[in-house]
Formats: C-alpha cells, sequence, structure tokens
C-alpha cells in the first residue's frame, strides 16, 4: 500500500515525519528545498515507495544528493498529477495510441491461440480417422499458426517496453521544458517564457479585443548594492525582489517575469493600466520600506527602492512597441528621481502617480 504524503502531512504526528525528514536531509548533506523535503518525506515515511528507492541508491552508490538529482527523481516518480502542459498531452495521446494498438495485437493473439487449438481438435480427430494427408496439411496449418502467435507475443512485449519508455521520455521533457522557461536564480518565468507571454497575450488583445498592459521593474542603484555588500547579497535581494513581483504576478492570467539582470516585468492581459499601476505601487512600498538584512550576519543593509514604467498597448501594436513604451516611462521615473512608478501615455510623454 502506498502512503499518501499530503494525508501524513495533516495527520497528528505531521511534524514528527517533517522533523525526520529534515533531520535525513542534513545527515545525507541535501539542500532543504521545497523539491527535497517532499523527496525526503518520501525516504523517511513512505519507504517502499520508489523515490524512497532511487534516494536508497543514491546513498548507496555515495554520490551525492544534488538539486539535480533530487530534479530526476522527482521528474520520474512524483506524482503526474503535478506534471503539465502540452508535451504531455502530446504524450498521452501517443501512449493512447499505442495501447490501441496494444490491444489490436492482444486480440489478434487470442484469435490466432483459438485457431490453433480448433487446429489441434481437428488434427486429433482426423488422426482417429487415419486421413494422414490431411493431417499432414492441418499440422503445418497448425505450426504456421504457432509461429504467428509467438511473434504477436513478442511484438506487444516490445510495445509494452516503447510504452514505458514514452512515459519515461515524456517527464523529462516536462522537466526540461519548465526548466527552460524559468529563471534558475529567482524561480521567475525567464526572457524566454515572458517574450511568448506577451506575443500570446497580444495575439489573444487582438482577438478578443481586451487590453494587455504592461510593467517594467528596475532595481535602482544596484550597481551600487552590489559593489557595496557583494554579488552573493545582491542576489538575495534579487531572489527577494523577484517574491514581492512574483506575488502579484502569480495572480489570475498575470505573468511575471526576470527580463533580465535586475530588471523583471509583469504582463497583465485584459488589465487597464490603472490596475498594474496600484499593484506595481503596493509592490514598490512593500519593497521600499523594508529594511534588509544580511543573512549570514544580521548586518543592515538599509532599504532598497524601484522604479517602474507602465505600459497599455494600443491594439494592433507589435509586442515590441508596448516594451519600448514601457521602458521609456520606466525612463522617466529614473529621470524624476527614482523610488516611483509611472504611466507612459499613448505618445511619448509619461506621468506619475
Ligand atoms: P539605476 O538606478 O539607474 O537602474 O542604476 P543601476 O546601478 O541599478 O543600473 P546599472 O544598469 O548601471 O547596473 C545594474 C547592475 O545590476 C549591474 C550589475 O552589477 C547588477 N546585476 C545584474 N545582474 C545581476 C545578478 O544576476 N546578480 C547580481 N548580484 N547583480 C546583478
Ligand atoms: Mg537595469
Ligand atoms: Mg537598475
Amino acid at each position: 500500500m502506498s502512503t499518501d504524503i499530503d494525508t501524513l502531512l495533516r495527520s497528528p504526528k505531521a511534524y514528527q515525519w517533517a522533523r525526520k525528514a529534515i533531520d535525513a536531509m542534513e545527515t545525507h548533506k541535501a539542500w532543504p528545498t521545497a523539491l527535497n523535503f517532499e523527496l525526503w518525506l518520501h525516504y523517511v515515511a513512505a519507504k517502499d515507495s520508489d523515490v524512497a528507492a532511487e534516494i536508497n541508491t543514491v546513498i548507496e552508490s555515495g554520490e551525492h544528493f544534488t538539486d539535480q538529482v533530487g530534479a530526476n527523481i522527482a521528474a520520474h516518480h512524483l506524482p503526474a498529477a503535478k506534471l503539465s502542459g502540452e508535451i504531455l498531452n502530446a504524450g498521452k495521446n501517443l501512449t493512447k495510441e499505442l495501447n490501441s494498438v496494444s490491444r489490436a495485437i492482444e486480440s489478434a493473439r487470442e484469435t490466432s491461440e483459438i485457431y490453433g487449438q480448433q487446429l489441434a481438435t481437428a488434427s486429433e480427430s482426423l488422426d482417429a480417422q487415419g486421413n494422414a494427408a490431411v493431417r499432414t496439411m492441418v499440422e503445418n496449418l497448425s505450426n504456421a499458426t504457432r509461429k504467428v502467435h509467438a511473434e504477436n507475443q513478442a511484438l506487444e512485449s516490445q510495445l509494452a517496453d516503447t510504452t514505458d519508455e514514452l512515459g519515461r521520455l515524456r517527464e523529462h521533457l516536462e522537466q526540461v521544458r519548465r526548466d527552460a522557461m524559468t529563471d534558475a536564480l529567482t524561480m521567475l518565468a525567464n526572457r524566454k517564457a515572458f517574450d511568448e507571454s506577451l506575443e500570446q497575450a497580444c495575439a489573444d488583445s487582438d482577438r478578443t479585443g481586451e487590453v494587455v498592459t504592461l510593467a517594467v521593474v528596475d532595481i535602482d542603484h544596484f550597481k551600487t548594492f552590489n559593489d557595496t555588500w557583494g554579488h552573493q547579497t545582491g542576489d538575495q535581494v534579487l531572489r527577494y525582489v523577484a517574491s514581492v513581483i512574483g506575488r502579484i504576478g502569480g495572480e489570475g492570467a498575470r505573468l511575471s517575469a526576470r527580463y533580465g539582470g535586475e530588471e523583471f516585468a509583469v504582463i497583465f492581459p485584459g488589465e487597464r493600466r490603472e490596475v498594474a499601476m496600484a499593484a506595481l505601487e503596493a509592490v514598490r512600498e512593500e519593497i521600499s520600506s523594508r529594511t534588509l538584512k544580511r543573512r549570514s550576519t544580521n548586518e543592515d543593509l538599509g532599504a532598497i527602492t524601484i522604479s517602474t514604467g507602465i505600459a497599455e498597448r494600443r491594439r494592433g501594436d507589435p509586442p515590441a512597441a508596448v516594451i519600448e513604451a514601457a521602458d521609456g516611462a520606466l525612463y522617466a521615473a529614473k529621470r524624476s528621481g527614482r523610488n516611483r512608478t509611472m504611466l507612459a501615455e499613448t505618445g511619448s510623454e509619461s506621468r506619475a502617480a
């Protein structure tokens, strides 16, 4: 019987299991990431699961439990419900096709088996009647049928292997697809995913007549911050800013992305610029009012600020035009003192919030 991890995490002993998982991660030098936590819960709480078996294999081999190792195990063994996307569907359809071919072969095999049995019976009764020539003919037919039967069986088992292999491939592809669309530092959508989403949003907008609004965010004086506190601390700030932007970007059809170095973007399909303005103003206030601390030393790093430019796309404009308009508003925000959010007008002017 398999252990249901979700149920286990809401049981009276949930915290004990969680602590055990964390202890196991520490013992085996696996980072306590969300994904690893899920995997190592299987290891401590579902010892007979595939995940636990895989982790055991890694431990026994002496291999380090790196993020890549964890990702591979997750891609293979965590519930298929978590995998999504077009590739998955394409793979599912292919699997369905293969299954139906498999059923056809199985039914052909059954038919040939019945035919073979009938021939065997015929051969026996001919034997009793002593009709040698016809009996030889029936035996030949019988042999041919057995051969077809064996070939069908081999084909069926090959097909089963192919179907399994296809499932593995599909999961691997899904993982690769997700990685290819995600920025590794911040886990937001990356530039490629952003470009695709904006293009899609523009195409949808031309079809439906709904607006698309774009916000472009840039951290203020980030070079100075890096120069003062170091690149590592700079990276932590990028993660922090991404987490705040990711929160508003997670609502509805929105998408938040890391656009480049210390720049982020949020696409608001079907939402007007005033709505985007309110959301980004809230982000700006949250970020600027927080005093950052260096994790390792608890040292006070002060606060950082962001500047944002927002533009609503004119219907029919290419994606590049709305990016340019939002960039223009961002530039205006920088010029007029930073730590502000500005709207692009339809033309070249900009105005403050
Ligand atoms: P402004 O207010 O005009 O935007 O000034 P700025 O210093 O933020 O702008 P500038 O474009 O001159 O510098 C951007 C800096 O962002 C330079 C670089 O050190 C930093 N940066 C870009 N990508 C990363 C990254 O991945 N990690 C870290 N730590 N810093 C980065
Ligand atoms: Mg910049
Ligand atoms: Mg900057």
